[in-house]
């Protein structure tokens, strides 16, 4: 038995085998497979070169006749190679020998294609490596839509504790849909997207802890625990008793606090707040409701486009939608904020790649690029809209252009649902996140454009201190006591209370009820957080005087000393209050 520690993120412990995988030469995760599931990846390879192959020869057959000979030509290279005998003889290799998953072996068997085209003296020859990609890529896709499949899905990891190099959003939510019960990875730091759907998901995870992939070994016995952000191999019989206690324990104080559920977030002093649910997929609609969410204050749809072949239709997202309206009743659905770490494919698609993907072409800066894009997802939350109040969402803005083309955008679609005698709400509320320092520093003028603002902590801190939110190396600056990050946010704060927009808060720091206190006093109301945070914050802002934390607060935003700001917050969070209520 021997103990490693990392980053704590999502809630509770968890004990099973580890499911170890690597990192491989084509980005995604080297999986193994236990002998018995030989056939299944095989015959997985095979469905997916047929369906790939199937999927080309309709696209050959749908080119226009005027379209220019390469096209065709091109098509049928492709086909060509996805028919190609050695192409799958080889793949199948790998899964055979090597154990490797269908996707494994198919990354494998590129890496060796790859490496013949590259050393190629012809350059015409060497530069037919890309299409190696695209057909690999077609292949990888198909392979893809079986997580969608529960037939394929439900086996695989269940009960399993996922070990892994790194995680992208998109491998997690593959990776849940194969049930894994907790996952462990060498790189990511708690604010990364990986580490938020941890505690959406309401599994434990460790991140951060460097090394895990080789210190443990694939089968072995592990427990997680979330809250202390240790991983315990091959725990012996007594340490599996006190792991089974403390679980025991935490889950009764959750059950104690989810005993508030039906009463008022309301402070001692009698100020009212608002506390919202951030939700990313459709399974968070029922954990938020047992919670107590009064809303939902953040959705992320994002999740609705990744590990897919096909965007989802304007249907697709209209039906995702109005699920979580009807259930919910109050929901800001935010507009797409791919792009950065969160990729629909998870990033491995291969080709040009950003060099600072979180400063590229991200959120609002995609959607203006594909307004096609766009304009279908504003359709369906204007549909949406009938259902419920429906607000809509405007991620990563930092000029009031983008906001103008966006407005522009929105009114053409409200025009264009009207002309289709489609039923919207006409007052839908456009509101816009605050999450880069350009917008919190001019927050005035971005509470005068739009009718409500959401400071999202998460990116703000990572843009204003310079630190890469998914870099566990740079982890120990993220730091939301920061001067510059309180100044911002009391910015936001005071430019929403002057032209009278309601002002939330949906990043982490929302989640986390050491600052809770220290936000009442900032001025903030409407606090949007992982569903199951809910309980916490609401309890502590029960025992909350307003009043009473002002001279805390002032006393925090004033210091220069980052000692003296921890200290005071602690004092704050102890001390702080008239009276302590028991629950
Ligand atoms: C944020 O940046 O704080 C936020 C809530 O959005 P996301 O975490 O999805 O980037
Ligand atoms: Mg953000």
């Amino acid at each position: 038995m021997f103990y490693l520690q990392g980053a704590g993120v999502g809630s509770g412990i968890a004990v099973g085998p580890a499911y170890v995988i690597q990192q491989s030469v084509f980005g995604a995760a080297v999986q193994q497979v236990e002998s018995d599931q030989l056939d299944t990846e095989v015959a997985r390879l095979e469905r997916a070169l047929q369906n790939t192959s199937q999927h080309l020869e309709q696209t050959r057959l749908e080119v226009p006749d005027n379209a220019p000979k390469e096209i065709a030509a091109f098509l049928d290279a492709h086909i060509m190679m996805v028919n190609d005998p050695t192409l799958r003889e080889e793949t199948v290799k790998f899964i055979r020998e090597s154990h490797y998953s269908a996707e494994s072996a198919l990354a494998a068997h590129r890496g060796e294609l790859v490496e013949v085209f590259v050393n190629m003296e012809d350059e015409y020859l060497r530069s037919k490596k890309a299409d190696v990609d695209q057909v690999i890529q077609q292949i990888h896709q198909q392979l893809l839509k079986d997580y969608s499949d529960p037939d394929v899905s439900e086996k695989s990891l269940d009960g399993c504790i996922l070990v892994a190099h790194d995680l992208t959003p998109a491998d997690t939510v593959q990776f849940m849909r194969m049930k894994m019960n907790a996952f462990v990875t060498n790189l990511g730091s708690p604010i990364s997207h990986v580490a938020i759907l941890a505690g959406s998901l309401q599994i434990p995870a460790v991140v951060g802890l460097h090394g895990a992939v080789s210190r443990i070994a694939h089968g072995t016995v592990i427990a997680v625990d979330a809250r202390s952000g240790s991983v315990i191999v091959d725990p012996d019989e007594k340490t599996l008793e006190r792991l089974n206690a403390r679980r025991e324990k935490y889950e009764r104080h959750q059950n104690r606090l989810l005993a508030l559920k039906d009463l008022e977030p309301v402070t001692l002093d009698g100020k009212k707040t608002t506390l919202l649910a951030n939700v990313e997929l459709p399974e968070d609609v029922d954990h938020a409701l047992n919670c107590g969410a009064m809303g939902v204050g953040l959705y992320r749809t994002e999740y609705l486009f990744m590990n897919r072949m096909h965007q989802p239709s304007e249907e697709e997202q209209f039906q995702a939608y109005v699920h979580v309206v009807k259930a919910l009743k109050r929901v800001t659905i935010r507009t797409l904020d791919l792009g950065a770490d969160k990729q629909v494919d998870g990033g491995r698609k291969q080709g040009k790649v950003a060099i600072n993907p979180a400063l590229g072409l991200r959120a609002v800066r995609l959607c203006l690029r594909a307004v096609g894009t766009f304009r279908s997802q504003l359709r369906a939350i204007y549909r949406a809209s009938a259902f419920g109040e429906v607000q809509c969402m405007i991620p990563m803005l930092s000029n009031l252009e983008e906001l103008r083309q966006v407005l522009t955008i929105i009114e053409e679609v409200k025009q264009e649902l009207s002309s289709e005698n489609i039923v919207y709400d006409p007052e839908v509320k456009v509101g816009g996140m605050i999450e880069v320092p350009a917008a919190a520093i001019t927050a005035d003028q971005f509470a005068q454009a739009l009718d409500f603002l959401s400071v999202g902590t998460n990116d703000l801190i990572q843009y204003t201190l310079a630190i890469d939110r998914v870099d566990d190396e740079v982890n120990y600056l993220y730091d939301p006591l920061h001067c510059s990050i309180l100044r911002l946010v009391k910015n936001v704060l005071d430019a929403g209370a002057n032209y009278d927009k309601p002002v939330s808060l949906c990043g982490e720091m929302a989640s986390d009820g050491r600052y809770t206190r220290l936000l009442l006093g900032m001025g903030l109301r409407i606090f949007s957080m992982d569903p199951g945070a809910i309980p916490e914050v609401k309890q502590i802002i029960r025992q909350s005087d307003v009043a009473c934390t002002v001279p805390f607060v002032e006393t925090i935003m004033a210091s220069s000393d980052s000692a003296t700001r921890t200290g005071q917050l602690a004092r704050l969070n102890e001390h702080g209050q008239p009276v302590q209520l028991q629950l």
